[in-house]
């Protein structure tokens, strides 16, 4: 089968390799699409850690096609979306149920291979059923929002919250649309991209700003501004310096950050920890999806949460080598892979 093999940082290419076999309790699944996230270019350049040579791909949906033994309530032609995260269950963090930040954490895509290929073997505990009746290549949506749904968790927002979102990507077009389900009335998204601000109303921000041009931080927090004094939570989803650190600003006295935004490993922001006293600011990260991938496929299943207007483009495994090792392209949301492309 045909495989987007990470070799070592910076040497990414195309192969033929064996098709894997599904061992004790593990699920074949025939990859209907798998997105192309942020962290594949980092893991790409060697800015997020990974174990190399590996089949990249973590948002991956398909079907079963073949069951290992000891699979239990899975069968051939069911469709699933994995959950790449695979925590030990026996470190401290596990005991504690802190899954995510488990120290023997090993993800299908970084430590072993993934969904950049058209099959990839799970274990069964990691797959979540998906409606056959659902769209085939939504299912690859289901791991981003279980990791926007952890951050919206820990932001408490509550009925009547104001909200402020940095970054229009995927995560933060996502995480607009669950602030929304979550009670918040007002919803700032923040985003340069003209493209991203309308179609962020369109999907439950009720104004967006662009941060480009004149005083962003005054035409939120001012007075006259859209959330005067500061949102009650704010959700960073940019992953850039600059938005984590105005983050905090843009937050009321006694408000909320949650940042959900990857910088790369190393590199440092500047924060002012007086303001973050004085003002009682909740400074939170959020880090993956601990317990929250049945609830993702939940709402992609019902529809609840729009994902096809953040299907940029398909593409085959032949362009996905390209794609994965280049920024994304001006104005892309998600690039999806879809091997039946070729
Ligand atoms: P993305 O497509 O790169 O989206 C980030 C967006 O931020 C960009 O599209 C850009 O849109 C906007 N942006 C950049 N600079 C900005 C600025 N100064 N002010 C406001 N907006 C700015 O990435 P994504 O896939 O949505 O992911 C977002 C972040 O979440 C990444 O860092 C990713 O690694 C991370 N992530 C974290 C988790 C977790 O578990 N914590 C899980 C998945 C992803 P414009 O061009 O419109 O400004």
């Amino acid at each position: 089968m045909k495989a987007v093999r990470l070799e070592a940082t910076g040497r990414l290419a195309l192969r033929e390799v064996e098709r894997p076999h599904p061992g004790l309790g593990e699920l074949l699944i025939r990859v209907e699409a798998c997105g192309i996230c942020g962290t594949d270019r980092h893991l790409f350049l060697g800015e997020f850690p990974s174990r190399p040579p590996v089949t990249l791909g973590h948002e991956f949906t398909g079907v079963i096609e073949q069951v290992g033994d000891g699979v239990h309530g899975f069968r051939i032609g069911m469709r699933i979306t994995g959950d790449p995260n695979i925590a030990c269950d026996r470190c401290p963090e596990c005991r504690r149920g802190r899954v995510n930040l488990c120290h023997n954490l090993q993800a299908i895509g970084i430590h072993r291979d993934g969904g950049f290929a058209e099959y990839v073997c799970i274990p069964q505990q990691q797959a979540y059923e998906l409606p056959d009746t659902l769209d085939p290549l939504h299912g690859a949506f289901c791991e981003p929002l279980a990791c926007c749904i952890h951050g919206v968790d820990l932001a408490e927002i509550r009925t009547g919250s104001s909200v402020v979102v940095l970054g229009g990507g995927v995560i933060g077009l996502l995480v607009v649309q669950l602030a929304r389900l979550a009670g918040a009335t007002n919803i700032v998204l923040v985003t340069r991209s003209e493209e991203k601000r309308a179609l962020a109303e369109r999907l439950g921000a009720t104004a967006s700003a662009d941060p480009s041009t004149g005083d962003i931080m005054a035409r939120v927090t001012a007075a006259d501004g859209l959330l005067p004094g500061g949102a009650d939570v704010v959700i960073e989803c940019a992953g850039v310096a600059e938005t984590i650190e105005q983050a905090p600003s843009f937050a009321r006295r006694g408000g909320t950050v949650v940042i959900l935004g990857v910088m790369p490993q190393g590199v440092k922001v500047a924060l002012e920890p007086f303001d973050l006293l004085f003002r009682e600011i909740r400074l939170l990260s959020s880090f993956i999806n601990p317990f929250t991938h049945a609830r993702a496929a939940d709402l992609v299943a019902s529809g609840t949460i729009k994902v096809e207007p953040l299907i940029s483009r398909r593409i085959g495994l032949e362009e996905a080598v390209e794609a994965i090792s280049n920024p994304a392209r001006k104005g892309e949301i998600r690039a999806l892979v879809v091997p039946a492309i070729g």
